[in-house]
């Protein structure tokens, strides 16, 4: 019995102590220092970028664009509130989304996020808060691991350090919005973003000199072939059918719908009530 209970107990400390991780591990050990360092090209083999962050064209000069718009610098200098970058595209009804973000530096302070929002997200806020899923029009994901909207934590995942690979699936067709941490899918949470006419990509953070890169964007207009894909990658006997898949084709499937292939697609349950840590829980929005 007392053996059972403290194997109870090891778990909840397991489970309150989940940790982000790099997606490589180029990452680990020494230089904590500068953005980038030691930036590796892990994970972005495939090079394909449709779309580019944008600076604010107004307000404070809080966003800094490099590497062909592909990198974000948050506050060069110093940080004096919440600077918000947001993708130069709006995400349109009926098609199918991913982009990957690569953390650069190690994310500290109230918050770095990344997700999705409308135009009513404001570009800079002067103050330190958790900007994206404040309010019914922006869903994010903090490097606390916070998953957020209207203002309310509505999950809780490892989060994203220094080298981590953070995945944004949005599928237009359907309306939902999943997380991916190092290509591990978190689960569908959201299901109603075609209330939205428009939606953008958004970063945003409060920490100075912090840094993400984007390292994949692409996007499919739905067809029965993308959902021929997405049924097949989410079943055990799909996955081994394209495991086995002879190279050529692997390589073609690769390109095409590369995205589409590791998802779960698993919808997480509302009525089941969702461990969140009270460090993650208790923000400011
Ligand atoms: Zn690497």
């Amino acid at each position: 019995m007392a053996e059972n209970q403290s194997k109870e107990k090891e778990k909840q400390t397991w489970r309150n102590e989940t940790m982000p991780e790099p997606f490589c591990r180029c990452w680990n050990g020494d230089s904590e220092t500068e953005p980038g360092d030691p930036d590796c090209g892990c994970g972005e083999e495939l090079d394909i970028v449709k779309w580019r962050w944008e600076a604010p064209r107004r307000g404070p000069k809080w966003v800094d664009l490099y590497q062909d718009k592909k990198q974000v610098v948050f506050h060069p200098f110093y940080s004096s509130g919440t600077a918000v970058a947001k993708g130069n595209i709006a995400l349109k009804h009926n098609v199918h989304y991913y982009w990957e973000i690569k953390m650069l530096t190690q994310p500290y302070g109230t918050d770095i996020m990344v997700g999705v929002g409308t135009s009513d997200v404001a570009d800079a806020v002067r103050d330190y808060t958790t900007c994206l899923g404040g309010t019914e029009n922006s869903y994010g994901l903090s490097y606390t691991g916070a998953i957020c909207q209207n203002g309310v934590v509505v999950d809780d995942c490892p989060g994203f350090c220094k080298g981590t690979v953070i995945g944004i699936m949005v599928d237009m067709f359907h309306g939902t919005l999943e997380f991916y941490l190092n290509r591990v899918p978190q689960g569908i949470l959201f299901i109603d973003l075609r209330r939205h006419k428009r939606l953008h990509p958004m970063v945003c953070s409060t920490a100075a000199q912090s840094s993400m890169r984007l390292t994949y964007a692409s996007s499919w207009t739905n067809s029965l072939l993308i959902n021929a894909a997405k049924v097949l990658a989410a079943s055990v006997t799909g996955q081994r059918f394209f495991k086995n898949m002879p190279p050529g084709l692997a390589r073609a499937l690769k390109l095409d719908f590369w995205i589409p292939l590791p998802s779960a697609g698993k919808v997480l349950q509302d009525d089941s009530e969702r461990y969140i840590r009270k460090r993650v829980k208790e923000r400011r929005f």
